[in-house]
């Protein structure tokens, strides 16, 4: 979705730029071809105009200068006698000094009938008297008076002419008329230097002067084509060119002989004089490539700026999607640091819960751990009353009939047996106030001070406290130190409640075998204590190897075991940082390892 959305707004955008672009480059390329052709064509047209001026000037100066030559030559009396006599010889010299010095083509003289008297030209002198050298209209003309005025056309493709004729008169009388005639060649040759078309056309429409041969003697309209109503542009020109350009006259034509060329800008004016039109042609074709250039140009300057708008728009959005994705990527690690923060210091809490509740179980435990060592030595204290009890009844027994045989000994003054008597009843108060002062130390809460401790005092009461028990059951019971007087850090009574548990195990295992035996040796390994207790009966099954010191774990028979025996002496082990395990002995029962850190150098009055 949000992909969809950025691709619109960038299509936006760039549907913004194209319809901005493109109509702009349209209307600027319009516009900038439109002035150029305009100014380019002004310029054309200027030029037309200036070369229209110039040359029809040329033409005008030149017609000009014979205009009045033949009234200066009517009014002269040498003429006018070469006239009235018909002296062709005079006429003839005269005309041809006339003629050379103005530089007319022609100079003849006629009478009133047309006929000529005299004439500049060779031709006159080959044929004289004809008839045909002046046309009749400028002939009539200038018998009325007036200035007559007459194109001759040239032949054989050659220039044309025009010939001025003015009436000569005897005093108020006419008596014939002379003429001029002036080639229209130099005007030509003058226009030849120009490469556009210039043309001289008559009222008729006819082409009588041009520097394009080929054009001369032709209709205008079979050699141009005047085209449609496009509009013609106005002429740079300043101020002083208005006159001329009022009576300029501008149209657009085309050669009909090269069509492809042009159009051409036709400037025209009328030489009121001749009632000719003087008209100049340039091509406009120059103007209009150099318009379409420009506009060319303008169209690619216009494009090179949208392109450049185009990259700018595409960088534009660029730059708009990668703050957002920033301002995004931002939120969304903000919003993952919160959740992580919530979350850590949930996490805390629940820690924090987690370690109050495990210390409250702890104590908990290390309270009920103490209550059920207390409780563990209570029932083994209980355990044990039945043969402690038989233990005390017996020297009781044995001490109560020693000092009976004492008392009948006495009598009878046999005082050595009496002596013997009483040693035996002495040393069995020695050992019931020796069994009697373990199970005082056995029944106190173990105090938590560590000392050196003596392992074979520790071994040896052991054995003495199974000793009732042993000589019930069948098995034996061995102690052997192998490493003299090892000390560990501990507590006598604690570590003997451990060596009992075990040693007390280990009966119970032998118990159903004719040959049990438990071995309880004490030793040193790798700078420790060790106390060894090993039996021969069934041994613990691999499987239950890792349960055996849990707490109530039992295989023994309901009212037999309690499952704490292991439990604790595990406990007190590790309260004198030792370790206790468990593995198969070699032959079949168990070995049960107690390792304890060792005090050298204490002797056994440390305890
Ligand atoms: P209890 O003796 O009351 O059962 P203990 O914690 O002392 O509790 O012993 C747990 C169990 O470990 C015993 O029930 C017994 O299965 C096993 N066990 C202990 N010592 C030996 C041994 N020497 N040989 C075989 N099994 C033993």
């Amino acid at each position: 979705m949000r992909t969809y959305f950025r691709k619109a707004q960038r299509n936006t955008l760039h549907v913004l730029v194209l319809c901005l672009a493109l109509p702009v480059t349209a209307g600027i390329g319009w516009v900038t071809w439109e002035l150029a052709t305009r100014l380019f064509a002004a310029e054309v047209a200027t030029r037309a105009q200036a070369l229209l001026s110039v040359q029809s000037a040329t033409l005008e100066s030149q017609l000009d200068k014979f205009r009045l030559l033949p009234p200066l030559l009517a009014m002269r009396p040498d003429i006018r006698d070469i006239i009235l006599d018909g002296d062709r010889v005079s006429g003839e010299r005269v005309a041809a000094i006339v003629a050379g010095m103005a530089g007319a083509r022609e100079v003849t003289f006629l009478d009133t009938n047309g006929t000529v008297v005299a004439s500049s030209h060779l031709s006159s002198r080959i044929d004289p008297g004809r008839e045909e050298v002046v046309d009749p209209m400028p002939l009539a003309e200038a018998l009325q008076g007036r200035l007559g005025r007459a194109y001759r056309r040239g032949t054989g493709g050659a220039p044309g002419s025009y010939v001025f004729a003015s009436a000569v008169r005897d005093g108020s009388v006419v008596i014939g008329v002379v003429a001029v005639r002036v080639s229209l060649a130099e005007v030509e040759q003058a226009w030849a230097l120009s490469p556009a078309p210039i043309l001289a056309i008559d009222e008729a429409g006819e082409i009588v002067a041009t520097n394009r041969p080929d054009w001369r003697g032709q209709p205008a309209n079979d050699r141009l084509e005047r085209l449609g109503s496009e509009r013609v542009p106005q002429s740079s020109a300043g101020a002083a060119a208005d006159a001329d350009a009022a009576a300029t006259e501008a149209a657009y034509v085309r050669l009909r002989d090269v069509p492809r060329r042009g159009p051409f800008l036709m400037m025209t004016r009328t030489l009121p004089v001749l009632d000719w039109r003087i008209a100049a042609l340039a091509d406009t074709a120059d103007a209009r490539s150099q318009g379409d250039k420009v506009a060319a140009i303008a169209v690619l300057v216009c494009l090179l700026m949208s392109g450049i708008a185009w990259v700018a728009a595409e960088r534009r959005v660029a730059v708009m999607r990668r703050m957002r994705e920033d301002r995004l990527s931002a939120l969304r690690l903000e919003r993952k640091v919160r959740l992580r923060t919530r979350d850590l210091s949930e996490a805390n809490a629940h820690l924090a819960r987690e370690v109050a509740e495990r210390e409250a179980a702890e104590a908990e435990l290390r309270l009920m751990q103490a209550d059920l060592v207390q409780a563990a030595k209570m029932a083994t204290l209980g355990q044990m009353s039945a043969a402690l009890s038989h233990e005390f009844n017996q020297p009781l027994a044995a001490i109560r009939s020693n000092a009976d045989n004492a008392k009948l000994f006495l009598e009878r003054d046999m005082g050595e047996r009496v002596e013997a008597g009483l040693d035996r009843i002495i040393a069995m108060v020695e050992r019931m106030a020796e069994i009697s002062r373990v199970l005082k130390g056995f029944s106190r809460r173990a105090g938590t001070d560590l000392k050196a401790t003596a392992l074979k005092p520790v071994i040896d009461e052991t054995v003495m406290l199974l000793s009732p028990r042993v000589k019930q059951g069948g098995a034996r019971l061995e102690a052997r130190h192998l490493d003299g007087a090892l000390q560990v850090i501990g507590g006598h009574v604690r570590l003997e409640q451990v060596v009992l548990n075990l040693a007390a195990n280990a009966l119970d295992a032998v118990e159903d075998r004719v040959d049990g035996v438990v071995t309880i040796t004490t030793r040193m390994e790798a700078g420790q204590a060790v106390i060894e207790v090993r039996d021969n009966g069934p041994g613990v099954a691999e499987e239950l190897l890792g349960k055996v010191f849990d707490p109530f774990f039992t295989t023994k028979d309901v009212g037999k075991g309690l499952g704490l025996g292991l439990s604790i002496a595990y406990k007190i082990v590790h309260d004198f940082s030792g370790s206790l395990s468990v593995g198969a002995a070699e032959g079949g029962g168990a070995v049960f390892t107690v390792r304890l850190p060792l005090v050298q150098g204490l002797s056994d009055a440390a305890q």
